[in-house]
Protein backbone atom coordinates (compact mmCIF):
# COMPACT_ATOMS: atom_id res chain seq x y z
CA UNK A 1 0.00 0.00 0.00
CA UNK A 2 1.10 3.40 -0.71
CA UNK A 3 2.05 5.54 2.57
CA UNK A 4 0.48 8.89 3.16
CA UNK A 5 3.53 10.51 2.23
CA UNK A 6 5.20 8.84 -0.93
CA UNK A 7 8.49 9.30 -1.72
CA UNK A 8 8.19 7.98 -4.82
CA UNK A 9 9.02 10.55 -7.96
CA UNK A 10 6.72 9.46 -10.74
CA UNK A 11 7.81 9.79 -14.46
CA UNK A 12 5.88 12.21 -16.62
CA UNK A 13 3.91 13.33 -13.34
CA UNK A 14 3.32 16.63 -12.03
CA UNK A 15 3.64 16.00 -8.44
CA UNK A 16 2.49 19.46 -8.03
CA UNK A 17 -1.11 19.63 -9.78
CA UNK A 18 -1.77 15.73 -10.14
CA UNK A 19 -3.81 14.13 -7.32
CA UNK A 20 -2.21 10.44 -5.82
CA UNK A 21 -2.56 7.72 -8.16
CA UNK A 22 -4.51 5.05 -7.54
CA UNK A 23 -2.17 1.62 -6.29
CA UNK A 24 -2.00 -1.43 -8.43
CA UNK A 25 -2.34 -4.46 -6.41
CA UNK A 26 -2.85 -6.88 -9.12
CA UNK A 27 -2.78 -7.33 -13.36
CA UNK A 28 -4.58 -9.75 -14.99
CA UNK A 29 -5.55 -9.93 -19.01
CA UNK A 30 -6.50 -6.24 -19.95
CA UNK A 31 -7.10 -5.10 -16.08
CA UNK A 32 -5.04 -4.08 -13.79
CA UNK A 33 -6.82 -4.24 -10.12
CA UNK A 34 -6.27 -1.20 -8.05
CA UNK A 35 -6.87 -0.04 -4.23
CA UNK A 36 -9.76 1.94 -5.92
CA UNK A 37 -10.86 -0.53 -8.04
CA UNK A 38 -10.21 -2.30 -11.85
CA UNK A 39 -9.01 -0.40 -14.31
CA UNK A 40 -9.08 -1.45 -18.14
CA UNK A 41 -5.46 -0.80 -19.25
CA UNK A 42 -6.39 0.86 -22.96
CA UNK A 43 -2.81 1.63 -23.34
CA UNK A 44 -1.39 -1.75 -22.30
CA UNK A 45 0.37 0.03 -19.31
CA UNK A 46 2.93 2.24 -21.96
CA UNK A 47 2.25 0.26 -24.57
CA UNK A 48 3.94 -2.85 -23.76
CA UNK A 49 1.38 -5.76 -22.79
CA UNK A 50 0.61 -7.65 -25.64
CA UNK A 51 -1.01 -11.14 -24.93
CA UNK A 52 -2.08 -9.97 -21.80
CA UNK A 53 -1.45 -9.13 -18.24
CA UNK A 54 0.22 -12.19 -16.30
CA UNK A 55 -0.03 -14.45 -18.92
CA UNK A 56 0.34 -18.06 -17.46
CA UNK A 57 3.21 -19.27 -19.91
CA UNK A 58 5.07 -16.07 -19.26
CA UNK A 59 5.15 -16.48 -15.91
CA UNK A 60 5.61 -20.10 -16.10
CA UNK A 61 8.79 -19.42 -17.93
CA UNK A 62 10.04 -16.39 -15.18
CA UNK A 63 8.97 -19.15 -12.78
CA UNK A 64 11.26 -21.64 -13.86
CA UNK A 65 14.11 -19.72 -14.45
CA UNK A 66 14.04 -17.77 -11.53
CA UNK A 67 14.21 -21.41 -9.96
CA UNK A 68 17.55 -22.29 -11.18
CA UNK A 69 19.68 -19.33 -12.85
CA UNK A 70 19.21 -15.50 -11.87
CA UNK A 71 21.67 -13.02 -13.18
CA UNK A 72 24.99 -13.61 -14.34
CA UNK A 73 27.26 -11.54 -16.50
CA UNK A 74 27.32 -11.42 -19.82
CA UNK A 75 30.60 -10.26 -21.21
CA UNK A 76 32.60 -13.50 -21.53
CA UNK A 77 30.03 -15.37 -20.50
CA UNK A 78 26.62 -17.16 -22.04
CA UNK A 79 23.52 -19.14 -21.74
CA UNK A 80 20.37 -20.63 -23.08
CA UNK A 81 17.74 -18.02 -22.64
CA UNK A 82 19.56 -15.56 -24.50
CA UNK A 83 20.63 -18.31 -26.96
CA UNK A 84 17.57 -19.76 -27.44
CA UNK A 85 16.17 -16.37 -27.86
CA UNK A 86 18.48 -14.96 -30.18
CA UNK A 87 17.65 -18.18 -32.83
CA UNK A 88 14.30 -17.22 -32.09
CA UNK A 89 14.16 -13.64 -32.86
CA UNK A 90 16.41 -13.96 -35.79
CA UNK A 91 13.83 -16.70 -37.90
CA UNK A 92 11.29 -14.12 -36.81
CA UNK A 93 13.16 -10.94 -37.86
CA UNK A 94 13.07 -9.65 -41.68
CA UNK A 95 15.47 -10.57 -43.91
CA UNK A 96 19.25 -10.18 -43.32
CA UNK A 97 19.30 -9.61 -39.61
CA UNK A 98 21.68 -11.94 -38.64
CA UNK A 99 23.04 -10.69 -34.66
CA UNK A 100 21.21 -9.89 -31.41
CA UNK A 101 22.67 -7.69 -28.71
CA UNK A 102 20.60 -7.76 -25.62
CA UNK A 103 19.94 -4.57 -23.11
CA UNK A 104 17.37 -3.70 -21.12
CA UNK A 105 14.97 -0.66 -22.39
CA UNK A 106 14.15 1.10 -25.40
CA UNK A 107 15.92 4.27 -24.92
CA UNK A 108 19.37 1.70 -24.72
CA UNK A 109 18.31 -0.45 -27.51
CA UNK A 110 18.49 3.16 -29.80
CA UNK A 111 21.14 4.09 -28.33
CA UNK A 112 22.66 0.67 -29.10
CA UNK A 113 21.82 1.48 -33.18
CA UNK A 114 22.82 4.48 -32.95
CA UNK A 115 26.18 3.36 -31.61
CA UNK A 116 26.30 0.45 -34.15
CA UNK A 117 25.87 2.01 -36.85
CA UNK A 118 28.66 5.15 -35.94
CA UNK A 119 30.91 2.28 -35.41
CA UNK A 120 30.58 0.89 -38.80
CA UNK A 121 31.42 3.70 -40.45
CA UNK A 122 34.39 4.50 -38.28
CA UNK A 123 35.65 0.92 -38.86
CA UNK A 124 35.04 1.28 -42.62
CA UNK A 125 37.55 3.97 -42.35
CA UNK A 126 34.21 5.83 -43.71
CA UNK A 127 33.70 9.55 -42.12
CA UNK A 128 30.07 9.89 -42.53
CA UNK A 129 28.47 10.56 -39.06
CA UNK A 130 25.03 12.33 -39.56
CA UNK A 131 21.84 11.13 -38.65
CA UNK A 132 18.81 11.65 -40.47
CA UNK A 133 15.62 11.61 -38.61
CA UNK A 134 11.54 11.82 -38.80
CA UNK A 135 10.55 15.48 -37.61
CA UNK A 136 7.85 14.50 -34.49
CA UNK A 137 9.45 11.05 -33.75
CA UNK A 138 10.39 9.77 -30.27
CA UNK A 139 12.92 7.31 -29.70
CA UNK A 140 13.35 7.26 -25.72
CA UNK A 141 14.90 10.17 -22.70
CA UNK A 142 18.20 9.27 -22.88
CA UNK A 143 20.24 12.54 -24.25
CA UNK A 144 21.37 9.83 -27.29
CA UNK A 145 17.71 9.26 -27.65
CA UNK A 146 16.55 12.84 -26.94
CA UNK A 147 18.95 14.50 -29.78
CA UNK A 148 17.26 11.95 -32.40
CA UNK A 149 13.57 13.06 -31.32
CA UNK A 150 11.74 15.96 -31.42
CA UNK A 151 12.28 19.20 -29.11
CA UNK A 152 9.88 20.71 -27.15
CA UNK A 153 8.53 20.60 -23.81
CA UNK A 154 9.74 17.40 -23.31
CA UNK A 155 13.58 17.89 -23.20
CA UNK A 156 13.96 22.01 -23.52
CA UNK A 157 16.03 21.86 -20.61
CA UNK A 158 18.64 19.55 -21.37
CA UNK A 159 19.14 21.13 -24.53
CA UNK A 160 23.00 22.30 -24.56
CA UNK A 161 23.72 18.40 -24.14
CA UNK A 162 22.43 17.69 -27.39
CA UNK A 163 23.72 16.47 -30.10
CA UNK A 164 22.55 18.05 -34.00
CA UNK A 165 20.54 15.66 -36.42
CA UNK A 166 19.07 16.18 -39.88
CA UNK A 167 16.03 16.34 -39.74
CA UNK A 168 13.03 15.27 -42.21
CA UNK A 169 9.11 16.63 -42.94
CA UNK A 170 6.63 13.84 -41.31
CA UNK A 171 5.24 12.56 -44.29
CA UNK A 172 1.91 13.63 -45.72
CA UNK A 173 0.07 12.17 -48.24
CA UNK A 174 2.67 10.02 -50.79
CA UNK A 175 5.22 11.38 -48.64
CA UNK A 176 6.73 13.06 -51.93
CA UNK A 177 8.37 15.70 -49.72
CA UNK A 178 10.04 13.69 -47.03
CA UNK A 179 11.17 11.40 -49.71
CA UNK A 180 12.83 14.65 -51.74
CA UNK A 181 14.44 15.96 -48.65
CA UNK A 182 16.37 12.35 -47.53
CA UNK A 183 17.13 12.31 -51.26
CA UNK A 184 18.90 15.34 -51.23
CA UNK A 185 20.27 14.62 -47.81
CA UNK A 186 21.54 10.93 -48.51
CA UNK A 187 23.04 12.32 -51.58
CA UNK A 188 25.74 14.25 -49.50
CA UNK A 189 27.72 11.36 -48.45
CA UNK A 190 27.70 12.99 -44.82
CA UNK A 191 25.03 10.36 -43.48
CA UNK A 192 25.25 7.13 -40.94
CA UNK A 193 22.07 6.23 -40.94
CA UNK A 194 18.35 7.19 -41.10
CA UNK A 195 16.30 6.27 -37.67
CA UNK A 196 12.95 5.87 -38.02
CA UNK A 197 9.45 5.03 -36.36
CA UNK A 198 8.10 2.71 -39.11
CA UNK A 199 4.56 3.49 -39.97
CA UNK A 200 3.49 5.13 -36.75
CA UNK A 201 5.02 7.88 -34.52
CA UNK A 202 3.81 7.03 -31.13
CA UNK A 203 4.40 9.95 -28.80
CA UNK A 204 4.48 11.96 -31.25
CA UNK A 205 0.54 11.96 -31.69
CA UNK A 206 0.09 8.42 -33.39
CA UNK A 207 0.70 9.87 -36.22
CA UNK A 208 0.41 7.55 -39.45
CA UNK A 209 2.59 7.43 -42.50
CA UNK A 210 1.79 4.65 -45.78
CA UNK A 211 4.33 1.80 -45.91
CA UNK A 212 5.48 3.24 -49.42
CA UNK A 213 7.16 6.08 -47.71
CA UNK A 214 8.66 3.23 -45.63
CA UNK A 215 9.64 1.47 -48.96
CA UNK A 216 10.97 4.81 -50.88
CA UNK A 217 13.01 5.42 -47.63
CA UNK A 218 14.27 2.21 -47.69
CA UNK A 219 15.41 2.87 -51.72
CA UNK A 220 17.33 5.67 -51.17
CA UNK A 221 19.49 3.96 -48.30
CA UNK A 222 20.37 1.73 -50.34
CA UNK A 223 20.72 4.11 -53.38
CA UNK A 224 23.18 6.18 -51.29
CA UNK A 225 24.53 3.68 -48.74
CA UNK A 226 22.70 5.15 -45.51
CA UNK A 227 22.07 2.57 -43.06
CA UNK A 228 18.56 1.84 -41.85
CA UNK A 229 17.46 1.99 -38.08
CA UNK A 230 13.90 0.81 -37.79
CA UNK A 231 13.02 1.92 -34.22
CA UNK A 232 9.94 -0.86 -33.89
CA UNK A 233 10.25 -0.24 -30.00
CA UNK A 234 6.62 0.37 -29.78
CA UNK A 235 5.15 -0.88 -33.39
CA UNK A 236 6.73 -4.52 -33.13
CA UNK A 237 5.23 -7.61 -31.83
CA UNK A 238 1.39 -6.99 -33.98
CA UNK A 239 0.84 -3.04 -32.96
CA UNK A 240 0.36 -2.21 -36.78
CA UNK A 241 -1.31 -5.57 -37.51
CA UNK A 242 2.07 -7.45 -38.43
CA UNK A 243 4.80 -8.89 -36.28
CA UNK A 244 7.19 -6.08 -37.43
CA UNK A 245 5.34 -2.31 -39.10
CA UNK A 246 8.46 -3.22 -41.43
CA UNK A 247 6.37 -6.23 -43.05
CA UNK A 248 3.76 -4.04 -44.78
CA UNK A 249 6.81 -2.42 -46.80
CA UNK A 250 8.20 -5.89 -47.21
CA UNK A 251 11.48 -4.41 -46.35
CA UNK A 252 14.23 -5.26 -44.10
CA UNK A 253 16.73 -2.37 -42.03
CA UNK A 254 19.91 -2.68 -41.68
CA UNK A 255 19.08 -2.20 -37.34
CA UNK A 256 16.03 -3.11 -35.88
CA UNK A 257 15.44 -2.27 -32.74
CA UNK A 258 12.70 -4.39 -30.24
CA UNK A 259 11.59 -4.15 -26.57
CA UNK A 260 7.75 -3.18 -24.86
CA UNK A 261 6.36 -6.05 -26.16
CA UNK A 262 9.55 -8.30 -27.15
CA UNK A 263 8.69 -10.01 -23.05
CA UNK A 264 5.03 -9.40 -23.81
CA UNK A 265 5.11 -6.65 -21.35
CA UNK A 266 6.13 -8.86 -18.08
CA UNK A 267 10.00 -8.04 -17.79
CA UNK A 268 12.49 -4.93 -19.17
CA UNK A 269 14.27 -6.42 -21.93
CA UNK A 270 15.73 -4.91 -25.18
CA UNK A 271 17.32 -6.20 -28.19
CA UNK A 272 18.64 -4.81 -31.23
CA UNK A 273 19.10 -6.55 -34.16
CA UNK A 274 22.40 -5.95 -37.03
CA UNK A 275 23.22 -7.02 -40.47
CA UNK A 276 26.54 -9.80 -40.88
CA UNK A 277 27.71 -6.12 -42.45
CA UNK A 278 27.60 -4.17 -39.26
CA UNK A 279 28.67 -7.18 -36.63
CA UNK A 280 31.69 -7.98 -39.51
CA UNK A 281 32.86 -4.45 -39.37
CA UNK A 282 33.43 -5.26 -35.34
CA UNK A 283 34.68 -8.07 -35.62
CA UNK A 284 38.62 -7.95 -35.95
CA UNK A 285 41.97 -9.20 -34.55
CA UNK A 286 42.07 -5.30 -34.01
CA UNK A 287 40.45 -4.64 -30.02
CA UNK A 288 39.61 -1.26 -31.06
CA UNK A 289 36.74 -2.49 -32.73
CA UNK A 290 35.30 -4.10 -30.32
CA UNK A 291 31.82 -3.01 -29.54
CA UNK A 292 32.30 -1.33 -26.13
CA UNK A 293 28.66 -1.05 -25.12
CA UNK A 294 26.60 -2.89 -22.03
CA UNK A 295 24.60 -2.51 -18.84
CA UNK A 296 24.79 -4.71 -15.87
CA UNK A 297 21.65 -6.21 -16.54
CA UNK A 298 21.92 -7.10 -20.23
CA UNK A 299 20.63 -10.69 -21.24
CA UNK A 300 18.96 -10.70 -17.91
CA UNK A 301 18.32 -14.83 -18.07
CA UNK A 302 14.87 -14.52 -16.36
CA UNK A 303 13.89 -11.88 -19.20
CA UNK A 304 15.11 -13.46 -22.07
CA UNK A 305 13.31 -16.90 -20.43
CA UNK A 306 10.15 -14.60 -20.82
CA UNK A 307 10.99 -13.33 -23.85
CA UNK A 308 11.06 -16.47 -25.59
CA UNK A 309 7.75 -17.53 -23.41
CA UNK A 310 6.10 -14.78 -25.39
CA UNK A 311 7.68 -15.57 -29.02
CA UNK A 312 6.95 -19.61 -28.56
CA UNK A 313 2.84 -17.49 -28.12
CA UNK A 314 3.72 -16.35 -31.51
CA UNK A 315 4.45 -18.87 -33.07
CA UNK A 316 2.11 -21.61 -31.81
CA UNK A 317 -1.42 -19.17 -31.32
CA UNK A 318 -3.36 -17.80 -34.70
CA UNK A 319 -1.90 -14.16 -33.46
CA UNK A 320 -2.62 -13.33 -37.15
CA UNK A 321 -6.39 -13.62 -37.44
CA UNK A 322 -6.78 -11.84 -33.85
CA UNK A 323 -4.81 -8.94 -34.40
CA UNK A 324 -7.19 -8.98 -37.64
CA UNK A 325 -9.77 -9.01 -35.49
CA UNK A 326 -9.17 -6.74 -33.24
CA UNK A 327 -8.36 -4.28 -36.25
CA UNK A 328 -11.83 -4.83 -37.17
CA UNK A 329 -13.60 -4.06 -33.88
CA UNK A 330 -11.44 -0.78 -33.50
CA UNK A 331 -12.54 0.49 -36.40
CA UNK A 332 -15.83 -0.01 -35.77
CA UNK A 333 -15.34 1.81 -32.81
CA UNK A 334 -13.77 4.65 -34.59
CA UNK A 335 -16.23 4.87 -37.55
CA UNK A 336 -19.16 5.18 -34.29
CA UNK A 337 -17.18 8.62 -33.25
CA UNK A 338 -17.31 9.91 -37.10
CA UNK A 339 -20.08 12.31 -36.94
CA UNK A 340 -19.22 13.54 -33.37
CA UNK A 341 -18.44 17.53 -34.06
CA UNK A 342 -15.91 17.27 -31.47
CA UNK A 343 -13.09 15.22 -32.74
CA UNK A 344 -11.15 14.88 -35.81
CA UNK A 345 -8.65 12.70 -37.85
CA UNK A 346 -9.33 9.22 -37.04
CA UNK A 347 -7.39 6.96 -37.65
CA UNK A 348 -5.91 3.49 -37.40
CA UNK A 349 -3.05 1.60 -38.15
CA UNK A 350 -3.64 -2.18 -36.77
CA UNK A 351 -4.35 -2.68 -33.33
CA UNK A 352 -3.88 1.02 -32.91
CA UNK A 353 -6.73 3.50 -33.34
CA UNK A 354 -6.20 7.49 -32.49
CA UNK A 355 -8.37 10.40 -33.32
CA UNK A 356 -7.92 14.13 -32.35
CA UNK A 357 -10.07 16.22 -29.93
CA UNK A 358 -10.69 19.37 -30.92
CA UNK A 359 -9.84 22.04 -28.61
CA UNK A 360 -8.64 25.88 -29.12
CA UNK A 361 -5.17 25.07 -28.02
CA UNK A 362 -3.64 21.64 -28.64
CA UNK A 363 -0.28 20.54 -28.06
CA UNK A 364 1.31 18.72 -24.73
CA UNK A 365 0.59 20.87 -22.35
CA UNK A 366 -2.78 21.29 -23.52
CA UNK A 367 -5.17 21.62 -20.55
CA UNK A 368 -7.66 19.08 -22.03
CA UNK A 369 -5.28 16.44 -21.15
CA UNK A 370 -5.22 15.42 -17.96
CA UNK A 371 -8.78 16.76 -17.71
CA UNK A 372 -9.49 13.64 -19.97
CA UNK A 373 -7.55 11.23 -18.14
CA UNK A 374 -9.01 12.35 -15.31
CA UNK A 375 -12.53 11.19 -16.36
CA UNK A 376 -11.56 8.22 -18.10
CA UNK A 377 -10.03 7.22 -14.40
CA UNK A 378 -13.55 7.77 -13.31
CA UNK A 379 -14.70 5.21 -15.80
CA UNK A 380 -12.80 2.76 -14.83
CA UNK A 381 -10.20 3.05 -17.91
CA UNK A 382 -6.30 3.75 -17.92
CA UNK A 383 -5.61 6.16 -20.90
CA UNK A 384 -3.04 8.89 -21.21
CA UNK A 385 -3.89 11.29 -24.09
CA UNK A 386 -0.94 12.60 -25.92
CA UNK A 387 -2.01 16.12 -25.68
CA UNK A 388 -5.47 16.65 -27.42
CA UNK A 389 -4.70 13.47 -29.12
CA UNK A 390 -6.68 10.65 -27.83
CA UNK A 391 -6.08 6.54 -28.55
CA UNK A 392 -6.59 2.75 -27.34
CA UNK A 393 -3.92 0.60 -27.92
CA UNK A 394 -5.56 -2.54 -26.14
CA UNK A 395 -3.57 -6.05 -24.89
CA UNK A 396 -4.66 -8.05 -27.56
CA UNK A 397 -7.13 -10.57 -25.84
CA UNK A 398 -9.24 -7.30 -24.98
CA UNK A 399 -13.25 -8.21 -25.70
CA UNK A 400 -15.31 -5.74 -27.74
CA UNK A 401 -17.32 -5.15 -24.38
CA UNK A 402 -13.63 -4.12 -23.14
CA UNK A 403 -13.41 -1.67 -26.25
CA UNK A 404 -16.63 -0.31 -25.75
CA UNK A 405 -16.00 0.94 -22.54
CA UNK A 406 -13.06 2.55 -23.72
CA UNK A 407 -14.43 4.38 -26.32
CA UNK A 408 -17.63 5.37 -24.51
CA UNK A 409 -15.74 7.02 -22.02
CA UNK A 410 -14.40 8.67 -24.46
CA UNK A 411 -17.77 9.43 -26.15
CA UNK A 412 -18.78 10.76 -22.85
CA UNK A 413 -15.94 13.45 -21.71
CA UNK A 414 -17.08 16.80 -21.93
CA UNK A 415 -14.98 19.01 -23.80
N1 LIG B 1 11.34 4.13 -29.15
C1 LIG B 1 10.01 4.25 -29.29
C2 LIG B 1 9.42 4.26 -30.66
C3 LIG B 1 9.19 4.34 -28.17
O1 LIG B 1 7.87 4.48 -28.32
C4 LIG B 1 9.79 4.31 -26.88
C5 LIG B 1 8.97 4.42 -25.66
O2 LIG B 1 7.84 4.79 -25.67
C6 LIG B 1 11.18 4.19 -26.79
C7 LIG B 1 11.92 4.09 -27.94
C8 LIG B 1 11.84 4.17 -25.46
O3 LIG B 1 11.58 3.00 -24.79
P1 LIG B 1 11.80 2.88 -23.20
O4 LIG B 1 10.73 3.73 -22.59
O5 LIG B 1 11.64 1.44 -22.91
O6 LIG B 1 13.17 3.39 -22.92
Amino acid sequence: MRPAQSRVWHPFFQHATEPAPPCAVSSEGAYIHTDRGPLLDAISSWWVVTHGHNQPEIVEAIRRTAGHLDQVIFAGLTHAPAEELAEALIALAPAGLEHVFFSDSGSTAVEVALKMALGYWRHEGDGRHRIAVIEDSYHGDTIGTMSMGERGVFNAAYDPLMFAVDRLPFPTGDGAATLAAFEALAATGRMAALILEPLVLGAGGMRMYPASVLAGLRAICDRHDVLMIADEVMTGWGRTGRLWACDHAGIAPDILCTSKGLTGGVMPLAATLATARIFDAHRSTDRRRTFYHSSSYTANPIACAAALAQVRLWQASPMQARLDALGAMQADRLAALAGDGRFTNPRRCGTIAAIDLIVPEGGYLSEVGPRLRAHMLDQGVLLRPLGNTVYVLPPYGVTGADLDLAWGAVASFEV
